[in-house]
């Protein structure tokens, strides 16, 4: 009986580390549940995965080979081992967490190597705070090795490594024939699971999402995005009448700042002067200047996307048909010359379209650079501009967003921080954040004035039609947040849509736009036909539409537009939780108005106006 206690009792150290990092796991995968990263069967199967690397890390140890080494080299191994292992495992948790809070992905193995290098740009510390700051992973690795070097004993003899000081239960070598017999059996047994079932749970556990592209593998996107995906534009392009060239051939630009939001712009009637040069270009009668203009969601790929496919939330799919495959289709050169990373990035560029002539984007160049917009001008300088092929040109700006490089020439509101650390509670005031915020939209309206001048340089200025937009905006303290993401409310929602356009068209007074009337507007400028099952319509055409989608990942829902009113409807994707806000006040969207009853007459025009634009595909002019 005494025996048979001690020989248990020899097990229990191997069985308190595993419950060491299975618990980690368990903390982390939960969390990760929680917000919605990983489900149940994923989790499980990584807990198997933590089980058998822990079984492959002692087994080494039950050799009789190990044995014979020096006991302090055994001992600092076996510590060196596990305690590296297990804080390898915590990082790439702290890394999951953060780039599905974050990015709405998770990280992959091409992703981090490109964004390791701009780490230090996105840190707000000084060189002594940095050093500082490096000093505390090493801390927790080294407690990690102490803590495996103070147990080491106890897990060697029970491993059979040792000669056992519990005699009673021979816990010698020979024990550690056993031992590893017993580890290689769990081995087989955790194969066994793993190999047959691999393909049902592998695309959504964090460890094989390190190998994955990135594509899909966000529970963040559209239902119709998950899985793997392949755009099949070639199938819509199918249905495009042959032969019809377009009418008009003109030069089609599109130029994307990422997370402007309109009412911060001096353009828009802020009341700061960070838009002197697309102001100038307004009060010269050169610029159209939308207003009630929304984006399709608070994320860059459904804003990046949906512009380009004329698509809401639940529209897009891999099949979505973007605007450059159409104009490829009527003879179009199309181009893309982006700052920001778009090819790691949920492989955004994927969608782009299937037949780009030329393509660049911030990972093409060195990493530290990716969200630079100066990279931009001399590849801008560089293309060339066909007489006798028109092109189709996207632009994308980084200026704005937090993660874009902030040139000092540009910082006239102070004091600031860098814009990343707003995304680390308590890290900067709403103050700092908006401050650092407007200089980047002064930075990018200079970029867009050297767009402007370079195209002017070029000769094809004033032939094309230039839009000036935004993927989504920004939240600058709103709703308690900085940066963008989360529900579709108007500061993340409202963005900038200015046209230059000096062909003579005219663009009447929308009561209500989305991003997904852009593409369409390129279209109708041109003379070609707009593809019937994209979403938007011609800015160039009145329309008696008065309502759109806005999404998130968390919500769906429309703006509606009634006369003079103006109403947003939103319910959870999970908890079916509504909210309608009647618009037009600064904190309209703090009022909930959905319980209320005097309400639900509106409340049931919203609910019902929701389902039928959840069933449109495709939306007629004028219709
Ligand atoms: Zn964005």
């Amino acid at each position: 009986m005494t025996r048979l206690v001690a020989c248990l009792r020899s097990f229990i150290p191997p069985v308190m580390v595993a419950a060491v990092w299975l618990g980690q796991g368990i903390l982390a995968l939960g969390y990760l549940m929680h917000v919605g990263g990983v489900n149940k069967r994923p989790m499980v199967m990584h807990l198997v995965i933590v089980l058998a690397t822990l079984i492959l890390c002692l087994v080494p140890f039950t050799f009789q080979a190990v044995h014979r080494l020096p006991g302090t080299v055994r001992r600092v191994t076996l510590a060196v081992i596990l305690g590296t292992v297990q804080f390898a495992f915590l990082c790439f948790y702290m890394l999951d967490i953060g780039c599905i809070q974050l990015m709405g992905t998770p990280p992959t193995i091409a992703w981090i190597v490109n964004y390791v290098p701009q780490l230090g740009a996105l840190l707000p510390f000084s060189r002594h705070q940095l050093a500082f700051i490096e000093c505390i992973p090493v801390s927790i690795w080294l407690i990690a090795v102490w803590v495996y070097y103070r147990a080491g004993d106890a897990l060697q003899t029970s491993l059979g490594s040792v000669t056992g000081e519990i005699t009673t239960c021979n816990c010698s070598a020979r024990n550690g024939a056993r031992t590893r017999m017993g580890m290689m059996l769990a081995l087989a047994l955790l194969a066994g699971i793993y190999i047959p079932t691999r393909a049902i749970w592998a695309e959504r556990e964090p460890i094989h999402q390190l190998w994955g592209t990135n594509s899909g593998l966000s529970q963040m996107v559209p239902e119709g995005m998950r899985g793997v995906w392949k755009p099949e534009t070639n199938r819509y392009l199918a249905n495009l009448p042959v032969n019809q060239s377009p009418v008009t051939p003109r030069n089609l630009i599109l130029i994307t700042v990422d997370a402007l939001r309109s009412d911060q712009m001096g353009i828009y009637g802020a009341n700061v002067d960070d838009t002197p040069f697309l102001s100038s270009l307004y009060r010269a009668g050169k610029l159209k200047r939308i207003y009630s203009a929304y984006s399709v969601c608070s994320y860059s790929f459904c804003g990046l996307l949906g512009t380009l496919s004329s698509s809401y939330w639940h529209q897009l799919n891999p099949a979505s048909l973007p605007l450059s495959d159409v104009l490829s289709h009527y003879g179009y050169q199309t181009r893309f010359l982006l700052s920001g990373d778009h090819s790691h990035f949920l492989g955004l560029r994927n969608f782009y379209g299937s037949a780009i002539d030329e393509y660049r984007d911030g990972s093409t160049v060195d990493a530290k650079l990716s969200n630079d917009d100066s990279i931009l001008m001399p590849w801008l300088k560089n293309v060339a501009w066909s007489s006798k092929r028109p092109t189709f040109t996207e632009i994308h700006l980084m200026s704005v967003h937090y993660l874009g490089i902030r040139e000092a020439q540009f910082g006239r509101w102070q004091p600031t921080k860098p814009a990343a650390t707003g995304l680390i509670p308590k890290m900067q005031t709403a103050e700092m954040y908006r401050n650092n915020y407007l200089n980047g939209i002064l930075q990018a309206d200079d970029k867009i004035r050297q767009i402007f001048q370079i195209l002017k340089d070029k000769g094809v200025l004033d032939g094309a039609l230039v839009i000036i937009t935004a993927d989504h905006g920004e939240n600058l303290g709103d709703h308690g947040g900085m940066g963008h993401g989360g529900e579709p409310y108007e500061s993340v929602a409202r963005i900038p849509m200015l046209i230059y356009d000096q062909d003579g068209s005219t663009y009447p007074e929308q009561q209500i736009t989305s991003q997904v009337d852009i593409a369409p507007t390129f279209l109708q400028a041109i003379g070609a036909p707009i593809p019937g099952d994209w979403a938007g319509i011609p800015l160039q055409l009145e329309t008696k539409r008065s309502v759109i989608s806005v999404a998130s990942f968390e919500v769906s829902g429309i703006v509606a537009q009634f006369g003079t009113e103006r109403y947003k409807y939103l319910i959870g994707r999970r908890d079916g939780i509504e909210e309608l806000y009647e618009l037009g006040t600064p904190n309209a969207e703090e009022m909930n108005l959905a319980r209320l009853p005097s309400a639900y007459p509106i409340l049931e025009k919203m609910r019902a106006l929701h389902l039928n634009i959840l069933r449109q595909r495709g939306s007629v002019p004028g219709r």
